[in-house]
């Protein structure tokens, strides 16, 4: 069925044509390589017992092989486990010990955390030399498994920037529809090119462009490591027609002297998630009239479920856009009933793209999805003509002597101002309002930006309940694995400050 078997499908239609091109190594795939190496690796990982349902754990820098894995798992019906190399040996222990995968395959940059991750249940294999390509070439065997669109195809950790990470197990249906749903959305064809800097452990690396692209017969380039001037020149060489990096990657960018003399003719848009992207960024691109906008998604979800115009995108400043073909979104007010156009409320997803289950965390599963619908977390508010704004996450919302402030509102204005570097809003514990905002800025150098300047600056753009009451300033704000701002850890910071 196609659902299962479409990379052999596309290596059909468009056998020659570039599938990846790893720039560290200067290698490139073609999809009748990449299907081949897949049928190769399915064989090998089934000569070694893997069946339908095991996990087979991955830790990689961004390699070919995490789609050649995911691909070949999917041949067996059995489930790729990436994990984010950034943690500690003690977290991917934690990790490891939840899926129980039977196989783990450890890049051989980082062969020394073989002992470590291994014991008697879990053996590994080293991906990324040549012991690897024996197996990518492995001779192709008959794999008896019987496989179901709604069996399980990977399981990605989110990046637990609420709390601990869960293992997201995603669906052959899931993978597919959610690519589909982009490629028609968005409008992707063979023509398109991308640079894939985001883990490929997460989401974002791997759902949200890298499958889409695949899937319509473009091309991945695999990039090194980023930094700014790098990026832009590899950004053009490429001719990429389209790229998807978080906002700190933006924030580098925009400061990256190289970005002034690009012009990016083949770039169709630049597109930002993960995160909240601040307004200064779009600005930064809108000057040099490159077209950038803006997605929302989670792990869970796809991730990706809306879309927008470049051109929408400039006059509907931070919108998300519409939702997208193939899903259903609704708004929520506590009482459960809908919300009206720019009430705020929690997004609702609904569509064959959404997740199937948390691994090993029933209860979670069940609170997070009712009737279908993945109860996301997230605020978000429609305008009268149907376009989304994400508003933040719920629990960040914070409650003030009575009052309701959403941290991203007062952030997108603290980040236009013009000498502070990044910002981040957090309520802490006070006594007598419930909360407090607080917000922590790093500041451009050199500069000697006072609180009262600063409250004076809040005073003009917003009401006064929503004006921090105490300013923190950090040389750089603390991030997550995947580059988000990590809240979880300010909270902490200002909670050791006395508050
Ligand atoms: P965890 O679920 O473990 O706390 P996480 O929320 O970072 O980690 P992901 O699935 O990686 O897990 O990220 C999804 C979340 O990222 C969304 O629920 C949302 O809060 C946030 N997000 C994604 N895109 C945007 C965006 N454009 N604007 C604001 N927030 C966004």
């Amino acid at each position: 069925r196609w659902e299962l078997d479409w990379l052999e499908h596309r290596a059909r239609l468009t056998p020659s044509k570039n599938a990846i091109i790893d720039e560290e190594t200067n290698k490139s795939w073609t999809f009748e390589e990449l299907d081949k190496r897949a049928s190769a690796i399915a064989s090998w990982l089934y000569a070694r017992g893997a069946r339908k349902g095991e996990r087979i754990a991955l830790i990689s820098p961004n390699d070919v092989c995490y789609f050649d894995l995911l691909f070949a798992c999917g041949k067996i019906g059995a489930i790729l486990v990436p994990l984010n190399w950034r943690l500690s040996r003690y977290e991917l222990r934690e990790i490891l010990a939840d899926c129980t995968p039977i196989l783990i395959g450890i890049h051989h940059k980082f062969k020394a955390l073989t002992p470590q991750l291994t014991n008697d249940t879990v053996s590994s294999f080293i991906v990324g030399e040549e012991s690897y390509e024996e197996i990518a070439s492995y001779p192709i065997s008959n794999i008896n498994e019987q496989i179901s669109e709604t069996d399980p195809l990977a399981m990605i950790y989110t990046g637990g920037t609420t709390g601990k990470p869960k293992g997201v197990v995603l669906s052959h249906q899931s993978i597919v529809w959610n690519a589909i749903n982009t490629i028609v959305s968005w409008g992707l064809s063979m023509e398109d090119t991308t640079i894939n800097y985001l883990p490929m452990f997460h989401t974002g690396g791997l759902n949200a462009l890298s499958i889409p692209i695949l899937m319509s017969g473009g091309t991945i380039v695999i990039g090194d490591t980023f930094n700014g001037p790098k990026a832009v020149e590899s950004l053009e060489r490429y001719q990429c027609t389209i790229v998807l990096l978080v906002p700190t990657m933006y924030h580098t960018l925009i400061q990256t002297k190289e970005l002034e003399e690009a012009s990016f003719p083949f770039m169709k848009v630049f597109l930002s998630g993960a995160a909240p992207c601040p307004l200064q960024i779009y600005e930064a691109f809108y000057k040099k009239r490159l077209a950038f906008k803006e997605g929302y998604g989670l792990t869970e979800a796809g991730p990706n479920n809306f879309y927008i115009s470049p051109e929408d995108a400039k006059v509907k400043r931070g919108s998300v856009g519409k939702p997208m073909l193939f899903n259903s979104i609704k708004l929520l007010n506590s009482d459960g009933s809908e919300t009206q156009a720019n009430e705020v409320g929690e997004i609702l997803i609904k569509g064959k793209h959404s997740f199937s289950f948390y691994w090993n965390q029933d209860q979670a599963t069940q609170e997070t999805v009712q009737d279908g619908w993945i109860y996301t977390g997230d605020l978000a508010r429609r305008d009268e003509e149907g376009y989304f704004y994400i508003v933040g996450r719920k629990k960040d919302m914070i409650i003030t002597g009575g009052e309701n402030v959403y941290p991203l509102e007062i952030e997108h204005w603290l980040n236009a101002h013009p000498e502070i570097n990044e910002a981040a809003v957090i309520g802490l514990p006070d006594e007598k309002w419930g909360e407090v905002v607080a917000a922590f800025i790093s500041i451009k150098k050199p500069s000697s930006l006072e609180d009262q300047e600063l409250k004076s600056y809040c005073e003009s753009k917003f009401g006064r309940y929503k004006i921090p009451k105490q300013f923190i300033r950090l040389e750089e704000l603390p991030k997550t694995h995947v580059g988000k701002i990590d809240k979880k850890q300010l909270k902490e910071i200002g909670s050791s400050m006395g508050r």
